[in-house]
C-alpha cells in the first residue's frame, strides 16, 4: 500500500522534526503535542494516520469535519478513539456542531460563541477543551481577539461551567527565517505566559501554534501543540 507508506513515512518525518527542535532547545518532546490537520483529506486518509498512533486530528470546515467524524465513529477499529479539534472560524450558526461533535476549539475569539458553545455542550460529553484565538501580529483581516484584550475574554469564558479554558492559539501571517518566525511566536508565548499567571488555572496549559513551515521555531517559542496538515497529508487542492 504506497500510499499508507507515504504517510506513516511523512508523520516519522514531523515526528522527527519535533524531537530535533526538542532537543535543540532542551525541551521534552513529550510537552508538545501533534495536531494532524487533515482538512480536505478524506476519512480513508485519517484512517491511515490513525493506524500509525497518531490521535489528535484537526479539522478547519465544520460540516466536513463532521461528516468524517460520524464516519470514522462508526467504523470499527474504535479501542483508541480520535481526538477531534476544530481549527477553522466558528459562526454562531456552527457552534452547535461544534458543541456536539468536537473535543477542542481552538478558534474562540468572542464571548458570544463562547456562551453558545457553552450552552449547546451535550450533558453526556466531558466538557468542550477551548483555546482562544489571539490576533498576535494584529493583521486587520484577521480572525483573534486584540492581545490587549484576551486577558478579559479569558476571565469570561473560565466561568463557563461546560467549557475548559486550555490557552491561545495563533495563526501568524508567515515571516522568513527562523530568527524572525521564533520572534513572532515569542510575543504569543510572553502573552501566554501573563495569562496563565493572571489566572491561575490547572488546565490552562497549551500554546496552539506553529504549522508545517514554522512549526520549529514555534516549538523554540515554548509552543505546547503544533498543527501540521501538508508535512504529514501533502499539498491541498481546493474546489475552483
Ligand atoms: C491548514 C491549517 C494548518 C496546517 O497548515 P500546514 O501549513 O498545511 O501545516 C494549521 N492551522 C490552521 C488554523 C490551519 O488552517
Amino acid at each position: 500500500m504506497p500510499v499508507m507508506t507515504t504517510l506513516q513515512d511523512n508523520l516519522q518525518a514531523v515526528q522527527s522534526r519535533i524531537a530535533a527542535a526538542c532537543a535543540a532547545c532542551g525541551r521534552n518532546p513529550a510537552e508538545v503535542t501533534l495536531l494532524a490537520v487533515s482538512k480536505t483529506f478524506g476519512a480513508d486518509a485519517v484512517q491511515d494516520v490513525a493506524a500509525c498512533g497518531q490521535q489528535d486530528f484537526g479539522e478547519n470546515y465544520i460540516q466536513e469535519g463532521v461528516d468524517k467524524i460520524t464516519f470514522l465513529q462508526s467504523a470499527a477499529n474504535a479501542n483508541k478513539p480520535l481526538i477531534w479539534h476544530c481549527i477553522g472560524p466558528i459562526q454562531s450558526n456552527k457552534t452547535k456542531y461544534v458543541a456536539e461533535f468536537f473535543s477542542w476549539a481552538h478558534t474562540v475569539d468572542r464571548l458570544k460563541i463562547a456562551q453558545r458553545l457553552n450552552d449547546q455542550r451535550p450533558e453526556h460529553l466531558p466538557p468542550l477543551n477551548v483555546c482562544l484565538q489571539v490576533n498576535i501580529d494584529g493583521g486587520a483581516t484577521k480572525s483573534g481577539v486584540a492581545p490587549q484584550e484576551v486577558l478579559e475574554l479569558a476571565k469570561q469564558v473560565a466561568q463557563l461551567p461546560r467549557l475548559v479554558l486550555r490557552g491561545l492559539m495563533t495563526i501568524p501571517d508567515p515571516v522568513e527565517g527562523f530568527e524572525a518566525q521564533v520572534a513572532l511566536h515569542t510575543k504569543s508565548r510572553v502573552l501566554f505566559d501573563e495569562v496563565r499567571a493572571a489566572l491561575n488555572r490547572p488546565h490552562f496549559d497549551t500554546l496552539s501554534m506553529g504549522m508545517t513551515s514554522d512549526l520549529e521555531a514555534a516549538i523554540h517559542a515554548g509552543s505546547t501543540m503544533v498543527r501540521v496538515g501538508t508535512a504529514i497529508f501533502g499539498g491541498r487542492q481546493y474546489p475552483a
